[in-house]
């Protein structure tokens, strides 16, 4: 029997329009603007001032803690400015602008398609280039993937799973990557689970990909009879649900074990990597291509066929100048969304850049957008069904809307995953969602100020 996270979850329709759309690689724009905060954790330090000449590839700004990462320019030209500019939120941000001369890499790049099996023995020469390459978790928590590597003194992985579920609406970068670069995916497999110890690696990927799954078998069963460190990595195939990509669930799917409240992966022996991240793990390895290159979906049911694509983008790309390349934002667009419809944000500047962890330009019609008038909830519970963390979302509701922290905290508010399972099954149309994040928000805020005064 297929397997799936045994708590909650929904089944949205899958609008997956651009799944046979080809990755195609965009041109480079003539300038690009690129973020120092395109991770988890401190934004990044620029190493470049105005005049600098840089190459494609090179460090252009250094991690500023433990928990931050390398900034490398993906173009090559002259640095123009080094300043605030807004990000896909409006928020200003240092920015480091890059005028566009020629494509001159850095020298150690290997832009050859040779496919390099062979891994590496030594896992710290490894775990250092991951960081120095600045990989960076690519299912959307960005969090440094070196970091993530490093089991703390006392833990131990028991398994390397690799997320290929893209569970939510619309996207389809992971299953083209998994389709046209499954065996460098596997290959950044085989590096993880070396490093992590050698550890079992299992690709989970949810049924409505056959295609991904028969690539990313073909790929493991390939690899395991011509090069050496592959074995122990199989493909799961995972029963259709959201949010099968979220963290906790993915473990719970394929481990069967539950992360505690507040928990982390690894104290159920799990590493969680997503299979973008993989490839950009193969890259940096392998090619010592650092990550400057992701894949974004352009989507939306009011965009014809012919509109939809996957995109190979380099980071600092006006989003306004993809959208342009792409054939124009419709005119039946009321809200353009970064990532997807679920979890993703809406863009507020179209102005802004891609960052590493850029997934999509989503495209809702006003149709899409529009909310149903609230009312009163009626106690049916269908929040607290679909809800994948076991939360009660009607309870957090009535807490948050009465400014009731302690009790936001005993109901676990700090563990939503801000899925929106919870929204969209309610027939009250009550905005649990928008709700329950922004207390949320406060609770977190109240915690760790605790922390930080050395109280529980
Ligand atoms: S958004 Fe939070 S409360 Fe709502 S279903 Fe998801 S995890 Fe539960
Ligand atoms: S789904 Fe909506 S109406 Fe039903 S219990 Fe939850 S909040 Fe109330």
């Amino acid at each position: 029997m297929m397997k799936t996270f045994s708590i909650g979850g929904i089944h949205p329709s899958d609008s997956k329009i651009s799944k046979d759309c080809k990755i195609e690689v965009l041109p480079v724009p003539s300038k690009v603007f690129i973020s120092v905060a395109q991770h988890l954790g401190a934004p990044a330090t620029p190493v470049v001032k105005v005049g600098d000449q840089v190459k494609v590839g090179q460090v252009i700004a250094e991690p500023a803690g433990f928990i931050s990462a390398y900034v490398h320019s993906s173009v090559s030209g002259t640095v123009k400015s080094v300043g605030p500019r807004k990000d896909l939120a409006g928020n200003n941000m240092t920015h480091i602008e890059i005028d566009v001369e020629g494509d001159e890499w850095i020298e150690e790049a290997d832009l050859s398609d040779t496919l390099i099996t062979a891994i590496p023995e030594d896992n710290k020469a490894i775990l250092e280039k991951i960081k120095m390459c600045g990989v960076v978790g690519l299912g959307g928590a960005t969090f440094p993937a070196h970091v993530k590597l490093c089991p703390p003194p006392g833990k131990k992985a028991d398994c390397l799973i690799l997320n290929g579920a893209e569970c939510e609406p619309y996207l389809t970068s992971d299953y083209r990557i998994m389709l046209e670069r499954s065996k460098e995916i596997v290959v950044g497999a085989a590096i993880m689970k070396q490093v992590l110890g050698g550890c079992p690696a299992v690709i989970g990927i949810e049924e409505n990909k056959p295609e991904a799954i028969k690539a990313m078998t073909a790929a493991v069963a390939e690899l395991q009879k011509t090069a050496k460190g592959y074995d122990g990595i199989s493909v799961m195939t995972l029963k259709k649900k959201y949010p099968q990509g979220g963290e906790k669930q993915l473990i719970d799917a394929v481990m069967g074990r539950q992360v505690k409240s507040m928990g982390l992966p690894i104290d159920v022996g799990a590493v969680v990597q997503n299979v973008a991240t993989s490839l950009a793990v193969y890259e940096a390895v392998q090619k010592n291509i650092p990550l400057i290159t992701n894949v974004l979906t352009v989507t939306g049911d009011c965009l014809p066929l012919e509109k939809q694509h996957n995109y190979k983008f380099r980071i600092g790309m006006p989003l306004s100048y993809i959208a342009e390349v792409a054939g124009g934002v419709p005119a039946e667009a009321a809200k353009i969304i970064s990532g997807g419809p679920m979890m993703g944000k809406a863009i507020a500047n179209m102005d802004a850049t891609t960052v590493k962890g850029s997934s999509s330009l989503l495209y809702l019609t006003a149709e899409q957008t529009v909310r149903g008038v609230e009312s009163a909830c009626i106690r049916c519970g269908k929040c607290a069904e679909a809800c994948p963390m076991g939360l009660e979302p009607f309870l957090l509701n009535k807490y948050a809307r009465n400014n009731m922290m302690d009790e936001l905290e005993e109901n676990a508010i700090q563990d939503c995953i801000e899925c929106g399972c919870c929204l969209y099954s309610c027939p009250a149309n009550i905005p649990l969602l928008d709700i329950i994040r922004l207390a949320k928000g406060d609770v977190i805020r109240i915690i760790r100020g605790r922390v930080q005064q050395g109280k529980k």
